[in-house]
């Protein structure tokens, strides 16, 4: 599975739509979604026992619902995310949970909510053990463990390590176990996430990490969830990751507790980038095209309000040109991309640290198309209001069909809620 990606800078479909239509009837930005593409994600994984979608890389209802329908089970990180894998079908209880609350606190109002629902609950803190205990004995949870050691794409997405304020940290294991004995709750497995975009040498000390914490807690642990973090190609060129490389070590590790234990552990995966980012594109129009000094700025209609990946992280964003004109044989040229925001680092080519970066792209009018692609992923959920935009429309592209699944906020909706005294 080394399949070395491609992409191309002019762009007429996805998916067999015709970019322009997209465009023309759900007018832009619009954040476009490929069934197709997450499901061929979600497959690539089913060597795992259980496939938890860490929604809140892609939290549309209609994306939740699509995993639920093919076999995932569902993560979520706040009351809002519980609420919404249950408006998207999923039941609160079952085995394995089909719902798991992942948090190192609960608001009030999230504690209520687990209680309540029966959500299963993946605590984060010694604190979340005793809140949930309190109200909650004799349940079973799991612990979110902080192995020492972390990694991701950027110091922001880096969730391991003494300076991640994630999970328990390795050395307290015998501190929970106590804390859940005098709670009567039973710690049921164990989970570790070290961060996103890891490559497969973190991805495999996370297996180790486990097996010693599982090791620790003992026979009571029936499943162990290696989180997320499993990184997509977004440049040229960029090859998978090793999927079975990475399943014959977890497998390996899961398969040493089983013998330990005399039962059988399960196996889970909680991949979020992992299927939402190849399969959504963000769609502009180029509203400006201008020149200061040596650069020339495409400037569309979408900007950090829509995609703050770039702003955030410097994140690297494939992006194509869909020619008004249908003409697809244009020159290429180096240009800086940007939106409409009233901020300087509203700019889609930036590097970490903000320095603006050119990219490659067909030459270009006001008119024409931008696709910002690989956005899928903690693109339309890290949305906002900010310069008053409103949140940008998502469809879903299922079986030829586009169906929109998030209308495009109108101003009114925006200021729902707001009162002049
Ligand atoms: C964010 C998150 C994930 C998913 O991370 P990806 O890098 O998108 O795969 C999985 N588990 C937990 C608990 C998370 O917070």
């Amino acid at each position: 599975m080394s399949d070395t990606s491609t992409f191309n800078t002019m762009r007429t479909e996805i998916a067999g739509i015709d970019v322009l239509d997209l465009a023309r009837r759900f007018g832009t930005p619009t954040f476009v979604y490929d069934a197709a593409t997450i499901l061929r994600r979600l497959a690539d994984l089913k060597a795992f026992d259980h496939v938890r979608y860490a929604q809140k890389a892609c939290s549309n209802l209609a994306v939740v619902d699509l995993v639920r329908r093919h076999g995932a089970l569902v993560d979520s990180v706040s009351a809002g995310e519980v609420h919404r894998a249950l408006a998207a079908g999923y039941t609160p209880e079952g085995t394995p949970p089909p719902v798991v609350y992942t948090a190192d606190v609960f608001t009030r109002e999230s504690l209520d909510l687990v209680v309540e629902k029966n959500i299963h609950v993946n605590c984060g803190s010694i604190d979340m053990i005793d809140q949930l205990g309190a109200r909650a004995p004799g349940r079973q949870i799991t612990l979110r463990i902080n192995p020492g050691f972390g990694h991701g794409h950027s110091q922001k997405t880096n969730t391991g390590g003494a300076q991640s304020k994630h999970g328990i940290w390795h050395d307290q294991i015998d501190q929970c176990i106590g804390r859940a004995e005098a709670h009567d709750l039973t710690i049921a497995g164990l989970h570790v996430h070290i961060g996103s975009g890891t490559d497969l040498e973190h991805l495999s000390q996370v297996c180790g990490a486990l097996e010693k914490a599982a090791l620790t807690v003992g026979p009571s642990v029936t499943s162990i969830s290696v989180g997320g973090g499993l990184p997509i190609p977004y440049r040229q060129g960029e090859t998978r990751v090793d999927l079975d490389a990475y399943y014959a070590l977890c497998d390996a590790a899961r398969k040493r507790l089983a013998q330990q234990f005399g039962h059988p552990v399960t196996l889970e995966i909680e991949p979020g980038r992992y299927l939402a980012a190849e399969a959504g594109y963000l769609i502009a129009e180029i509203r400006a095209v201008k020149r200061q000094a040596d650069n020339l700025f495409y400037l569309v209609d979408a900007g950090f309000n829509n995609l703050a990946r770039p702003i955030l992280y410097g994140a690297y964003h494939p992006m194509s040109i869909a020619p008004a004109d249908g003409r697809t044989d244009r020159q290429e040229r180096d240009v800086v991309v940007g939106g409409p925001l009233c901020e300087s680092g509203d700019i889609f080519t930036q590097e970490e640290g903000g320095f603006v970066a050119h990219r490659r792209l067909p030459e270009a009018t006001v008119g024409d198309l931008l696709v910002i692609e690989c956005a899928g992923a903690y693109g339309a959920v890290m949305g906002s209001n900010y310069n008053s935009q409103p949140m940008a429309a998502e469809v879903l592209l299922e079986d030829g069909q586009a169906h929109l699944v998030r209308r495009r906020q109108t101003f009114n909706e925006m200021i729902q809620g707001e009162s002049i005294v």
